[in-house]
């Protein structure tokens, strides 16, 4: 009996890959997602544990685009869709020892110790600065535009709290593609705010969007996407080689499969690292741009006290730490304040993080030593008395991928090498944005084109 090729194989059930399989298949493909692990989700893994809910990878994500409203409608999931307590748009920047509020409002601006007078008279100054002329990092971008307070205070800590990266080797155009937008469309990041708001697009110092979860963890989307998709879902398949036969179809190879799958396209929804080792054989140099992407090791730690123990009210999203504090911890969630079902009655959780491009080395620490550094560090921050009554670490050895300066030219040359291989795609969170709605937004549009 011959086969039937699939329309497309896509290596990877991370939400990239499920996202993708879920729009094709929505557009009539016959689709197989092929996943190493024996469950799906890649980094979106949560876990109940002692009445807390821990997400072990994201907590959230910003709902910004409509792409993940159709998935989350199609996956049956609207009356699981948790969205964060409004409280959560006070987001707090250590300063000082100090927790203080992101200024939301220009009269919270104006009182804010988190900015001197000289750095807020500097920022008056942003309008008259004229556009760069090469490709900047997000530092010098800011430091040139906005001026080096508002980088050390705002934006370092936005960085840590979004990519755990360097905000000296991010690119402003790959990283922050938005804030690049401004000036490239209307010369001035203030002028370009002002003249969106003016236009009615929503504009601000928090993110557009609802910010939203669901009952069971983040891993509610995935089971869910997964389980809509049944038997068009493979776990404990791990791809080990593909090529492109003469018939123009292509072959997988699969650890545990004698026989190997034929399919029209293929999709590599996989960490850089893993692409690349099935890419090296067709095309090396892709493989080299892609091993070269840099995934800082980041670890998330999940804390449960008893609400008496913690003397600050939590009443937010949570905090974020300025390299200039020198303290290790990049910030954490206040994640019962910010979702309910996230701890016990009288109980709060807290997600902090350490690691990143700040403090790479943090893969090599034991849990215990990880544990005693989150403690140490916020302990007097939030005010905490006696041990945790609960404790949860995920190390994630390569967790983010960081968008250096020249990803965007280092990618356009990765299209250029892939398209000598027809129906070779890659679709994940290396390229285009590291959110889960990012993902999920690419993966329609890439299902559009398809
Ligand atoms: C600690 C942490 C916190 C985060 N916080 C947030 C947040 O708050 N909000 C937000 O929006 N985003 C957050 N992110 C980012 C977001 O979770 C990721 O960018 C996104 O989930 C990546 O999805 P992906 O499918 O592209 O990749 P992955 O999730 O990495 O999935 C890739 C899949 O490929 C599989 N695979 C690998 N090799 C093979 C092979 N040879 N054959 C078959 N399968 C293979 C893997 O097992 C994995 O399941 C966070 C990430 C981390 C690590």
């Amino acid at each position: 009996m011959i086969e039937k090729p699939l329309d497309y194989a896509i290596v990877g059930g991370g939400i990239s890959g499920l996202a993708v399989a879920w729009f094709l298949r929505h557009r009539g493909h016959s689709v197989q997602v092929l996943e190493a692990a024996n469950v799906v989700g890649g980094t979106l893994q949560s876990q109940v544990s002692d009445g807390f809910l821990v997400e072990q990878g994201p907590n959230s994500t910003l709902e910004n685009t409509d792409a993940l409203r159709v998935l989350i409608e199609g996956a049956g999931l609207a009356c699981a869709l948790q969205v964060a307590n409004p409280a959560g748009k006070r987001r707090y920047i250590l300063r000082d020892q100090r927790l203080e509020p992101l200024p939301l409002g220009v009269g919270a601006f104006l009182r804010t110790p988190l900015f001197s007078v000289r750095g807020r008279l500097r920022l008056c100054l942003e309008p008259f600065i004229g556009r760069a002329t090469v490709e900047e990092t997000v530092a010098s971008f800011v430091r040139r535009r906005l001026g080096q307070e508002f980088l050390d205070w705002a934006i370092d800590p936005f960085i840590s709290g979004v990519y755990a990266g360097d905000p000296e080797k991010l690119s402003v155009r790959a990283a922050t593609a938005k804030v690049y937008a401004l000036e490239a469309e209307y010369g001035s990041l203030i002028g370009g705010m002002l003249r969106r708001a003016l236009k009615g697009r929503r504009t601000g110092p928090t993110p557009a969007g609802r910010m939203i979860a669901f009952a069971g963890g983040m891993q509610t989307l995935v089971r869910s996407v997964a389980a809509v998709l049944g038997s068009d879902v493979r776990t404990q398949a791990k791809v080990t080689a593909l090529h492109l036969g003469r018939d123009g179809l292509w072959r997988l190879r699969i650890a545990s499969d004698e026989r190997e799958t034929l399919a029209r396209r293929v999709v590599l929804s996989l960490p850089a690292g893993h692409a690349a080792e099935l890419l090296a054989p067709l095309a090396p140099d892709a493989a080299s741009i892609l091993r070269g992407i840099f995934y800082p090791a980041v670890a998330s730690v999940a804390l449960g006290f008893r609400r008496d123990q913690v003397s600050h009210s939590l009443d937010g999203f949570g905090f974020l730490v300025p390299r200039r504090c020198g303290v290790e911890t990049l910030g954490a969630l206040f994640s019962s304040s910010l979702f309910p079902g996230r701890a016990p009655t009288d109980h709060v959780l807290i997600t902090a993080f350490l690691g990143g491009a700040r403090h790479p080395g943090v893969g090599d620490l034991s849990e215990e030593q990880i544990l005693q550094r989150v403690l140490r560090d916020i302990t007097p921050i939030l005010g905490i008395s006696g041990s945790p009554v609960f404790q949860s670490v995920t190390t994630w050895h390569r967790a983010i991928p960081q968008y250096e300066i020249g990803h965007l030219e280092r990618m356009a040359t990765l299209d250029h090498l892939l398209a000598e291989w027809p129906g070779l795609y890659t679709r994940a969170n290396w390229r285009d944005g590291i959110s889960v709605a990012d993902c999920v937004r690419n993966a329609r549009d890439f299902a559009e084109r398809g």
